[in-house]
């Protein structure tokens, strides 16, 4: 059954993921077994503040797994994904009709200014070494145990946030208070729910991955430098049927690339969930660093529009409109300024919830002429193909 054979192995390992934490928690917090610490968003600080722990030296050995296997991380063993992958599926049994229509057509908005937005996270996600040079506390030690799994989660030794971040809030006061239990709880449940159920929903299936994630930063400029990457390659020739293009849920137009870059998907946003690889009833294509084989048959429409004009390395339906998307990013960053006051995590929740709430209101008030275009891609390109004759 090759259709559903690799989706079937990565959710068993996505689903590992979450048990490996959750082994990792217990083990640190009730056996007090302290092998490794931290192994997520501390890593970046840590590193760039000289911090040689288990987060750091986790993001390294992500680095270099890209030179090999591309984004194999992001599709295989982040557990954000994971929960992002488990919120699409919740909404499709659910049958929550708004979702399943976008997801039927495999409509992903995306913006052209999503590196900015995630220049802003990961500006965000540098705080904590900002604070260390500012303070100049900035030292070279070497310590696997450091920090703890929870060091950056709400409610860890009563503070709203590490212990090194820059903003913090005292959550205990003198004596036990169940809001300080309930505050940091419902923060970080609140945070998630954003990330995968609301942002799938309005923006298309692992929106956060495309738009928002900082730690495509870090990964990206790794990408299509190693000649011994695996890559999405074609092995037969392509029929040129575009059922990958229209599956994939990074908006890469997969046929087309590999028609256009020697047999290879050379796209930056692959995170390697091989969705393109089930669905090709022809099995054209596999994850290799072999060479492609020869696509004998051309394929006309595709010689005729190369590509959907400037998108080429956007490959997504349809940007939103600029000037909204320069508006939105400024409402988005004074409203995590504002709730950044209460401490640096709940930037992250002004700045999202501004943009979201800012946006909705943006649509409702627009005129249906004025809205931006949400032409799926299909249909975008039948016209293109028609003006091109
Ligand atoms: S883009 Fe970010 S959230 Fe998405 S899978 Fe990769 S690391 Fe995880
Ligand atoms: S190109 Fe294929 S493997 Fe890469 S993200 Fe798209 S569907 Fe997944
Ligand atoms: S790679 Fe497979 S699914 Fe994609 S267009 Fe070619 S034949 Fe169709």
């Amino acid at each position: 059954m090759h259709k559903v054979k690799f989706q079937n192995r990565r959710i068993m390992s996505l689903v590992g993921v979450h048990f490996y934490m959750l082994f990792h928690f217990l083990f640190w917090y009730v056996f007090g077994v302290k092998i490794w610490g931290k192994t997520a968003m501390m890593g970046v600080p840590s590193l760039l503040a000289g911090h040689i722990n288990a987060a750091a030296i986790m993001i390294v050995l992500i680095i270099i797994s890209v030179l090999l296997y591309g984004r194999a991380f992001c599709g295989w063993a982040c557990h954000l994904r994971g929960a992002i992958e488990f919120s699409d599926w919740i909404m499709r049994k659910l049958n929550i009709s708004g979702y399943q229509k976008i997801r039927e057509k495999n409509i992903l908005f995306n913006t052209s200014f999503r590196w900015l937005f995630r220049s802003i996270i990961f500006f965000v996600l540098l705080l904590p070494v900002i604070s260390y040079w500012i303070r100049r506390e900035y030292s070279f030690y070497f310590d696997i145990q450091s920090p703890s799994p929870m060091a950056d989660l709400p409610g860890n030794n009563n503070l709203l946030f590490s212990a090194h971040s820059p903003f913090n809030m005292q959550l205990a006061g003198n004596g036990f208070a169940i809001l300080d239990f309930i505050i940091p709880f419902m923060a970080g449940i609140f945070i998630v729910f954003v990330m995968t159920f609301v942002f799938n929903y309005f923006y298309g299936q692992g929106a956060f991955c495309r738009i928002l994630c900082p730690y495509t930063i870090l990964l990206v400029p790794f990408m299509n430098i190693s000649p011994w990457q695996k890559k999405i390659t074609r092995v037969s020739n392509c029929t040129g049927c575009r059922a990958c293009s229209n599956n994939c849920p990074q908006g890469i137009d997969v046929s087309r690339e590999i028609y256009h870059y020697d047999g290879k998907v050379i796209n930056k946003e692959c995170i390697k969930c091989y969705h393109c690889v089930d669905v090709c009833s022809y099995q054209t294509i596999t994850d290799s660093k072999q060479k492609a084989s020869p696509q004998t048959k051309p394929i006309s429409s595709y010689e005729k529009t190369p590509w959907l004009n400037s998108q080429k390395h956007l490959q997504v339906i349809e940007p939103l409109h600029p000037v909204f998307d320069f508006i939105s990013m400024i409402v988005a960053f004074v409203c995590g300024t504002i709730t950044s006051r209460l401490g640096g995590f709940w930037f992250y929740v002004g700045a999202i919830g501004g943009y979201i709430i800012f946006r909705k209101l943006i649509s409702l008030i627009l005129t249906e002429e004025a809205r931006p275009s949400q032409i799926p891609r299909q249909e975008k390109e039948k016209e293109v193909s028609k003006l091109a004759g």
